[in-house]
């Protein structure tokens, strides 16, 4: 098969709720991917930050391997071998207690959300059903049902109502608008420390600190969903840290496996996390040990391969560089570590196209909303081969 076959096969068959750049790909190394024809491309999307170690790291597959011939899913019924050993070097791997370990992102929030709820009727005392949950306009938390219903994206939520009810919207990177926006009946302020999804909008210097801040006075937990930015992405484990904020609890999901498979966790310390009790929340698949073995090997590269230095000191070489090239179509490049997004001017035609001319030549980016692509390639990446993409992206961008 070729790759319109591939592609003809999939639209015919498949539910079209994504929009793919039309590569197929069928193997994957390191920042390198591969498609059906042989072609090889920059991975500079990294499957969303998921596979932060590079495409089918070693260590990682070792470690799947071996566990996948010893036992895959035991279910909670029953206790695995893997899981102790995945909690406690999660806990020294993030600084926090306690974890929960969930499957996707999306339930990620779904469970921070569920023990803030419980935190505020256990403990802050508001009375039940009636906590809130602060969020932040263009935020991205996932897809399900509850997750959507603050999402201020009109195309992910017109056709899906009606909507959980307890969530306050506010500005983001408007601290103030946080302060103002707190009740009695406050519960959490939720909010990406760097909003990805909205294209790499990083807040004004001091916003995520004044927001802990103003959660501490009013008694309100602080959550940072770092499913996108966490496990070293930004240059920090987390991007919280680039404010020296630790906030009360973390999503994480994504680079959590390298991408090898789907495993989310929440973080916390244990005054929040045991307030969770048998039967009120769980998951299938939710720490099973094919799991927790992928979650320590993926942990282990993570430390042991230095990726958060490496993400800071390539990451603002790569900024450097991008940010020199002279071009009528590109009003910002902004990044933190390999977390980098080029805005183009509104009369640039989309950011769309750009991609598309990035895949002939070689490099695969995606564009985030309609004027922003982002750069985030594997954390291995060396110097040469950001060098060689820069000479790329200069050519695209040069172009009409
Ligand atoms: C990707 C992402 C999610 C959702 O994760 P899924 O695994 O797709 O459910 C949530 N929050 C942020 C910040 C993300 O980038």
């Amino acid at each position: 098969m070729k790759t319109n076959d591939y592609i003809e096969m999939e639209e015919k068959y498949g539910a079209h709720n994504y929009h793919p750049l039309d590569v197929v790909i069928e193997k994957a190394e390191g920042v390198w991917v591969y498609d059906v024809d042989g072609k090889k491309y920059l991975d500079c999307l990294s499957a969303y930050s998921a596979v932060n170690q590079g495409h089918v790291h070693p260590r990682i597959l070792a470690a799947m391997i071996e566990q996948a011939k010893k036992v895959t899913l035991t279910s909670r019924a029953f206790r695995n071998d893997q899981l102790p050993l995945f909690y406690k070097e999660l806990a020294e791997f993030t600084g926090y207690e306690m974890s929960i370990p969930m499957n996707s992102g999306a339930e990620a929030v779904e469970t921070a959300v569920k023990l803030a709820r419980k935190w505020a009727y256990t403990v802050k005392r508001i009375p039940r059903h009636q906590a809130e949950i602060i969020t932040a306009t263009g935020n991205f938390h996932g897809r399900t049902t509850t997750v959507i219903s603050f999402s201020t994206e009109p195309h992910y939520r017109d056709d899906f109502g009606p909507f959980t009810p307890g969530f306050v919207t506010v500005p983001y990177g408007d601290a103030e608008a946080v302060a103002k926006a707190i009740t009695p009946n406050t519960a959490a302020v939720m909010l990406e420390p760097i909003q990805g999804e909205a294209g790499v909008v990083i807040p004004p210097a001091g916003y995520l600190k004044k927001v802990a801040e103003i959660c501490k006075k009013n008694n309100v937990l602080l959550i940072a969903d770092e499913i996108q930015t966490g496990l070293c992405r930004t240059g920090k484990t987390f991007a919280s840290q680039h404010e020296g904020v630790r906030p009360d609890m973390v999503t994480i999901g994504k680079a959590l496996s390298g991408g090898f498979y789907p495993i989310s966790a929440v973080l916390a310390d244990s005054a929040l996390m045991n307030l969770f009790t048998p039967g009120e929340h769980g998951s299938t698949f939710g720490g099973n040990p094919l799991a927790a073995a992928i979650g320590r090997a993926a942990l282990a590269v993570l430390r042991d391969e230095k990726l958060a230095e490496r993400s800071a000191e390539l990451g603002a070489y790569f900024l450097e560089q991008l940010q020199e090239i002279p071009s009528k179509h590109v009003k910002e490049v902004r990044g933190r570590g390999l977390f980098i997004g080029l805005e183009l001017k509104p009369e640039a035609g989309g950011a769309r196209r750009f991609c598309v001319e990035l895949q002939k030549r070689g490099i695969l980016a995606k564009e985030t909303h309609d004027n922003v692509i982002r750069f985030a390639p594997p954390l291995v990446i060396d110097k040469d081969t950001i060098d060689w993409a820069v000479s790329i992206i200069r050519t695209v961008l040069q172009m009409d």
